[in-house]
């Protein structure tokens, strides 16, 4: 027979198992929403658990003191060592007895001995095992479950999970800043975020996510985009109620993009040769103005700003960069400062003139 089976065989007979449990350790539900709730707040909002399971998980305490020479070590639920570190966090080193196992694992218990006197007794020489082996399944509290934060009109879910004695508040990471937080707010738009990020719309006071909010490039005011437009000079945003137009294109665009009362496209017109590939494409599109000469055009994020000159008169043409449809025609002496916009009806005979 082999030698180590039969000793372990003898000292399964010596020995009885008693349950234990970390003497520390939270036990109930309540404890675990007592060490989460008061590491969060929630602006205006309220956080409660959803759905929350402390489940006893089996570890095997294994010791003996034998010829001069002490033995201890425990076993994970699959027959693993456990780092000693981990015995000591897990509270293993001050227990209470409990009266019966909190869970039914006879056999689990059984073959976790059997593993756990294999071991043990590979330690001693084969000539003189252990006398007498001390075996404990030590049960220790794993908590799982949600924190629900409510606010708003809205919810948003916080999973945690980790052995019941050193659970600690895991942080919220924000889903629209990613930011990690323990502050919690809700915007008017109905987001639960990092409180920490939220802002005010100056215009509107509306509290919103500052990522959400934009400056206006002419007053500096934080506010909402949806009451801003993008300058098509400037590219930046310009509150709409802040925004100008310019004389001679007719555009909406930043107070700062205008001198003189013309933007800075118009104020910076360039001769331009019938071959631009710009004009070929605009030139195909309006044929009648293939007449016109001495072109200059410029151009913002939206339109083409061209001028060209008759034998009397000039022309300006405003025109969508995408459907190239006319926003605008003015004429103009050819030696006179100033535009006369045209009626759109009258767009052809002056093209043709
Ligand atoms: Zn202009």
């Amino acid at each position: 027979m082999d030698p180590t089976e039969s000793n372990s065989n003898r000292v399964a007979a010596e020995s009885g198992i008693v349950n234990l449990a970390p003497a520390d350790q939270p036990t109930t539900i309540r404890e675990i929403a007592e060490r989460l709730f008061p590491a969060y707040t929630i602006d205006g909002g309220t956080a409660h658990l959803a759905g929350c399971t402390l489940e006893d998980r089996l570890f095997l305490r294994v010791r003996t003191h034998h010829a001069g020479k002490s033995v201890e070590f425990c076993l994970d639920d699959g027959g693993k060592e456990l780092d000693p570190t981990l015995v000591g966090t897990l509270g293993m080193g001050r227990t209470i007895e409990l009266k019966r196992p909190p869970v039914k694992a006879d056999a689990r218990i059984t073959s976790l001995a059997e593993r756990g006197k294999e071991m043990l007794v590979q330690q001693f020489p084969a000539k003189n095992p252990p006398e007498h082996v001390d075996l404990a399944a030590i049960w220790c509290k794993y908590a799982q479950g949600k924190v629900r934060f409510t606010a708003g009109g809205n919810m948003v879910d916080l999973p945690f999970s980790g052995w019941a004695r050193i659970l600690e508040p895991p942080a919220f990471v924000c889903p629209s800043t990613g930011v990690a937080t323990f502050q919690l707010a809700a915007t008017d738009d109905h987001k639960i975020v990092a409180a920490e990020r939220i802002a005010l719309c100056d215009e509107t006071g509306r509290r919103m996510l500052d990522e959400d909010l934009v400056t206006c490039s002419a007053t500096g005011r934080r506010v909402l985009a949806e009451l801003t437009e993008v300058c098509p000079v400037s590219g930046k945003p310009v509150l709409r109620a802040a925004m100008v137009r310019c004389a001679m294109c007719g555009e909406t665009v930043a107070p700062a993009a205008i001198e003189g009362g013309a933007c800075r496209a118009c104020r910076t017109l360039e001769p331009v040769g019938k071959n631009d590939p710009r004009l070929v494409r605009l030139l195909g599109e309006h044929p009648l103005m293939d007449r016109w000469r001495n072109w200059r055009m410029s151009e913002t994020a939206t339109v083409y700003i061209l001028t060209a000159a008759g034998w009397f008169r000039k022309l300006l043409v405003v025109v969508d960069k995408e459907s190239l449809q006319l926003r605008l025609l003015a004429t103009g002496g050819r030696l006179l400062a100033g535009w006369h916009a045209i009626d759109p009806q009258q767009y052809n005979v002056i093209l043709g003139e």
